[in-house]
């Protein structure tokens, strides 16, 4: 039968605009929808505004570190309207790059909401369109949990556009999402809570990392509340919010945010239509080949909840687009090695195993940990200090894992990874020459396992 596009992909975020352009430039015929924001999630409520709030924020202590260097500067003042009006244009310029990025590779943009009528047809704007292939790219939600007063609270697509920076904000959760918030309200001059259900946060990272970034955030004067969950959210006649938490202690906010996870969008998207099975959290069941129940259809990304990053969504993307129409150049994704950053203030870097991981893993392990403070703090007050750690498999001389706490960390693991990637050992490490003088020369010159 003679469909109307070879695949169809709904969602032009991350995963599906990367699969969209490879399709159509391995010549297939390509529509994507979008209903929302070309671009998705990263680029219009995740990683790229996050990141120019990140560094919005961490001009507060440069401006205090500056001092030190000889430059004295009035009282500096923060205008969050410039900052979000700024953030908004550039954001603006990148949808449109996007919109570029597709037309120019041949692909036929939809812009509405797009649903899946039968395993061959979408409907979008009252009108059908048959594919041979449809390709799930929908990406994922906020997700906060149903407390009476919920309704008050925002998540992080609403945390982009507030009119003003709340004086007093409590940021739940113990993710990402809620660390990096935490330090973009902080750093910007909220009074900032952070409320964990848990021991400790970021449940998964490196031990020496979570304790390091709770101790670098007490010192920065972060209100950190750990076995802590809220009962209740009431409002006030004032407008601030009351708090009430499990254990009956109360609070007041003038915001509260929630980033308690994320759940796959599949809102209206017609899946009852179709063969597509849904996993035990609600992802979209797919095979090793983003193959859903349902053989026509694919679904890769956040919907499909391995890894919920723009990088993981990208090479999904491509190895969808390259298996379709050029599998002569299909190459798996290789989850294993997967660099990843918090972008905290400071940063967290991390590839490879956690020490945790490597011993449950059952690696005899030796660990090589250091801490100090960087360079560019000694001629300020500043009490801030660095985490680098390397977890060594002590049979083969294998890095495990890398991780790191402190400036940069995200760009120094990124090289990292590539060396762990390749197998390198900690003989590799220690024959490296190091840049001099830098913080990263101090994952080569590691030479004392600790409790040696
Ligand atoms: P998305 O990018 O979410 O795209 C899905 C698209 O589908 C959306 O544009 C949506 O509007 C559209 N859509 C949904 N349903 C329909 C429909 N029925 N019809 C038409 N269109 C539809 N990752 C990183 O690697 N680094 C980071 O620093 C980072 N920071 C983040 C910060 C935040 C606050 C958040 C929320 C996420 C962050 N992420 C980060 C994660 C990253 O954004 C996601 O992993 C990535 O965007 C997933 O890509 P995707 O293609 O699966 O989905
Ligand atoms: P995460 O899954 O990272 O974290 C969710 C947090 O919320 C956990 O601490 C979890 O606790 C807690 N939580 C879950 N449910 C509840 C509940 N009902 N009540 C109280 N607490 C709860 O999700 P995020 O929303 O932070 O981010 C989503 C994903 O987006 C991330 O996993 C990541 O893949 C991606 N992302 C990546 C970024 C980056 O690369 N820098 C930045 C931002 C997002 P517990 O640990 O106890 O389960």
């Amino acid at each position: 039968m003679a469909y109307d596009f070879d695949l169809y992909v709904i969602g032009a975020g991350s995963g599906g605009v990367r699969a969209a352009r490879f399709a159509a430039g391995f010549g297939a015929k390509v529509a994507v929808a979008e209903s929302r924001y070309l671009g998705g999630t990263c680029v219009n409520v995740g990683c790229v505004p996050k990141k120019l709030l990140v560094y919005g924020a961490h001009f507060a202590e440069d401006f205090e570190q500056a001092s030190g260097f000889g430059w004295s500067l009035d009282e500096a003042q923060f205008d969050w309207a410039t900052l979000i009006a700024n953030k908004d244009r550039e954001i603006n310029r990148l949808n449109g790059i996007y919109r570029n990025l597709l037309v120019n590779s041949g692909v036929t943009l939809h812009e509405g909401h797009a649903k899946i009528v039968d395993p061959h047809t979408v409907e979008i704007n009252g009108e059908r369109h048959t594919a041979k292939n449809i390709l799930i790219a929908t990406g994922g939600w906020p997700q906060i949990p149903e407390i009476p007063g919920h309704e008050h609270a925002i998540s992080s697509n609403q945390a982009f556009f507030l009119k003003e920076l709340p004086k007093r904000v409590l940021v739940v959760g113990g993710g990402y999402i809620a660390v990096e918030f935490a330090g973009i309200f902080h750093g910007l001059g909220a009074q900032t809570t952070l409320l964990y259900r848990g021991e400790l946060f970021l449940r998964g990272f490196d031990g020496s990392v979570r304790k390091h970034l709770q101790e670098e955030l007490t010192k920065r004067g972060m209100d950190l509340q750990f076995n802590a969950d809220i009962e209740r959210i009431d409002k006030q006649t004032d407008g601030s919010l009351k708090v009430t938490l499990k254990d009956g202690r109360q609070l007041e906010a003038d915001c509260v945010f929630y980033a308690t996870g994320r759940r796959p969008m599949l809102d209206n998207l017609g899946l009852e239509n179709t063969g597509v099975k849904l996993d035990k959290k609600g992802f979209v069941e797919v095979d090793e080949l983003y193959q859903t129940a349902e053989p026509s259809i694919l679904a890769l990304g956040d919907v499909i909840g391995r890894v919920q990053l723009t990088p993981v969504a990208l090479a999904e993307g491509m190895a969808v687009a390259r298996r379709l129409f050029k599998p002569e150049q299909y190459r798996p994704v290789d989850y294993k090695m997967i660099p990843t950053a918090v972008f905290s203030l400071p940063n967290i870097g991390t590839v490879g195993l956690t020490e945790e991981e490597a011993r449950e893993a059952g690696h005899e392990v030796q660990i090589f940990e250091s801490r100090f403070r960087p360079m560019k703090l000694t001629l300020t007050e500043c009490q801030e200090r660095t985490l680098m750690k390397l977890v060594v498999d002590a049979q083969t001389d294998k890095v495990l894992g890398c991780h790191m706490v402190g400036p940069e960390a995200g760009e120094i693991v990124q090289g990292l990874a590539i060396a762990l990637k390749a197998g390198a050992t900690k003989r590799h490490f220690d024959e490296t020459i190091g840049v001099h003088p830098t913080a990263a020369e101090e994952f080569v010159t590691l030479r004392t396992p600790v409790g040696a």
